[in-house]
């Protein structure tokens, strides 16, 4: 049964050149792009995305860096695709969680500049694609 997952090149994926890595290793796990689309957002579509962590101390921060330059938003299809893109992205962390092998594993540093998201279950993809792709 196919599954649909939002994915996010946050900007810092973009910025360092790494939208086609990430697309290509999305491709290659036998996942398939339903929409795509690069776009700078407004700071109401990001506490709409990120909204359950509100109360954080990180949001504003959070708030500052998705909407500081162009992302790439992406619904990926296929057979369990939001955990099998969760396996591709790697932990939060890019150091202490993620493995080498996985998109933050191989190329983060930092919790925040973590290059991806992807959705953490299917009432998230639901919730998240609407944002994003409010016509699919
Ligand atoms: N984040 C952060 N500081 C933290 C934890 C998270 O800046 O201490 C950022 C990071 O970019 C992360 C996002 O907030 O990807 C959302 O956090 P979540 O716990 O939902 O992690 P994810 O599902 O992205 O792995």
């Amino acid at each position: 049964m196919s599954e649909r997952t939002l994915v996010l090149v946050k900007p810092d994926g973009v910025s360092r050149g790494l939208v086609g890595e990430v697309i290509a290793r999305i491709e290659r796990k036998g996942l398939s792009l339903a929409a795509l689309e690069l776009r700078t957002v407004e700071r109401s579509v990001a506490e709409q995305h990120y909204a359950e962590h509100a109360e954080k101390g990180f949001f504003g921060d959070l708030l500052d860096f998705i909407t500081g330059g162009p992302l790439v938003a992406i619904v990926v299809e296929g057979p369990r695709a939001i955990s099998a893109f969760r396996q591709l992205a790697g932990g939060t962390d890019p150091v202490d969680k993620a493995t080498p092998g996985t998109i933050r594993g191989d190329f983060g540093l930092e919790v925040q500049f973590n290059l991806v998201h992807g959705s953490d279950s299917t009432e998230s993809a639901e919730r998240e694609i609407k944002i994003w792709f409010p016509n699919l």
